[in-house]
């Protein structure tokens, strides 16, 4: 029998074509304008502007560059609606937010594809939609229902498709329908990253590797924080660390649940197989309660495959976990070889809604609930804006929602992994 996991690499598939950088830490400048923690999509966003508004800016990162969840995702685009729902979302804000912030959400795609065309960034960006599958019929009659408010609040591109046309879309017999969104759009996440960080050096902005930032103190004016590499006056800080966010910023670790997503990419296919299982090369998702998402390669020879595994960084334990789910929505691939196998972790925020603003003096942007491309994108931009005191630049439909926490919640979500357990049981029970 072969065996699918033989030499599989522990790394992102997407390192293979945009390779980590070791990098010493620099020598720090005593003060700077705006100390930035946390070197990903949020955190370089935000730098970005601040630097090319001539700020001195400083962005520590406690690893490597792009460390964190923004080297390791999907590189899947989206308004991410099937996140907010319109329901939750008008019971906790009300119908007037509710429809502001569906109408921005539905513009942060494209805000991404304008920041790679200004700032030059090549990242096989290509807009081929999304589809998402309906795993049972009574999910099918629910998305179709949804479906209708959505558009009509929205003006989103989006429509049915039933369960006989499913194979125009995708190469399973899985599904019961689902819709076909045209907005969505995919990338390569680290030639994205590597991009944002030639901008930020280009603009005179400092990233600054292997720095770990240690404690941050308020002084009348500004803040003292203490790194791994020594410590630096900052006028002002961001706090950029979604699920890494740790105990040196208490009140933001409070707020964010950081959950483990894994991926898997499997050995290239054959064209034909490949346009077999993937003809209109989207962005898919589906409607298990374990959640997976899935995608070509950008070009074209592989599938890369998405979802909730362990919550711990075990690579072949995630893999085996992933791949029955990608057995589940395309058998043929049972003797497909899988070739690399990682994870990352991701914020969720109590209220399923990602959060900017100001506490304590310190900016932050986090909480993006597993769709952080284009979000970080756009929140870390509007961060860097409401930093240089630009209040209109800066605005956005999420400005001042209160950022929850939950009585003796401490940062470490214990109960997820018997949540998770509960899902995938579910699922298998088919409901
Ligand atoms: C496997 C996986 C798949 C995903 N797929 C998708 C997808 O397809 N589409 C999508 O939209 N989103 C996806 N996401 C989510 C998306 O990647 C994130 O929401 C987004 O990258 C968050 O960016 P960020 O800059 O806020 O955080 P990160 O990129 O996680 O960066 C935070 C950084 O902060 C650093 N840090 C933490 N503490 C400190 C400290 N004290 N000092 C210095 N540095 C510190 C960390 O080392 C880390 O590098 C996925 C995530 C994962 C893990």
């Amino acid at each position: 029998m072969t065996n699918v996991f033989a030499k599989m690499s522990d790394q992102p598939y997407w390192w293979e074509a945009a390779p980590r950088v070791e990098e010493a830490p620099p020598e720090l400048p005593q003060a700077i304008d705006v100390l930035v923690v946390g070197g990903g999509f949020s955190g370089l966003n935000a730098a970005r502007v601040l630097a090319k508004a001539g700020k001195s800016v400083l962005v520590c990162e406690a690893k490597f560059a792009g460390y964190g969840a923004s080297t390791r995702n999907g590189g899947m685009l989206g308004p991410s609606f099937h996140k907010l729902g319109i329901k939750g979302l008008t019971a906790h804000y009300g119908a007037e937010r509710t429809h502001d912030i569906l109408k921005e959400s539905i513009r942060f795609v494209g805000f991404l594809q304008s920041v790679l065309a200004d700032e030059g960034i090549d990242c096989d960006f290509r807009r081929a939609g999304r589809f998402r599958c309906a795993s049972r019929p009574a999910h099918y009659e629910q998305m179709a229902r949804d479906l209708e408010p959505l558009v009509a609040a929205t003006g989103l591109e989006a429509e049915v498709v039933t369960k006989n046309l499913v194979r125009e879309e995708i190469g399973t017999d899985r599904f019961h329908g689902g819709i076909r969104y045209h907005i969505d759009a995919g990338l390569h996440p680290a030639k994205y990253h590597d991009g944002l960080v030639r901008v930020l050096r280009e603009a005179g902005g400092i990233l600054a590797a292997n720095t770990e930032v240690l404690e941050i103190k308020k002084l009348a004016r500004g803040f003292s924080v203490k790194t791994s590499s020594g410590t630096v006056v900052a006028g002002q800080v961001a706090i950029c660390t979604n699920g890494y966010t740790s105990k040196v910023t208490p009140w933001f670790r409070r707020r964010v649940l950081p959950i483990r997503s894994s991926m898997i990419a499997t050995e290239p296919l054959r064209p034909e197989l490949m346009k077999e299982l993937m003809p209109t090369r989207r962005c898919y998702g589906d409607t298990r309660r374990i959640m997976a998402y899935y995608r070509p390669s950008p070009d074209g020879t592989r599938i890369l495959f998405g979802g909730r595994a362990s919550s711990d960084d075990d690579a072949t334990r995630n893999a085996t976990l992933l791949r029955q789910s990608l057995l589940d929505v395309f058998p043929v691939l049972e003797k497909t070889r899988i070739t690399h196998s990682w994870s990352g972790l991701v914020a969720y925020a109590f209220d399923h809604v990602p959060h900017l603003g100001e506490h304590d003096g310190m900016h932050y942007a986090m909480g993006y609930c597993g769709s952080g491309v284009a979000r970080a994108t756009f929140f870390g931009t509007k961060l860097g804006h409401k930093m240089l005191g630009d209040i209109e630049a800066g605005r956005t439909a999420f400005d001042d929602l209160p950022f929850e926490t939950r009585p003796l919640y401490n940062g470490v979500p214990w109960f997820m992994p018997a949540i998770i357990r509960w899902h995938r049981f579910i699922d298998q029970l088919g409901f």
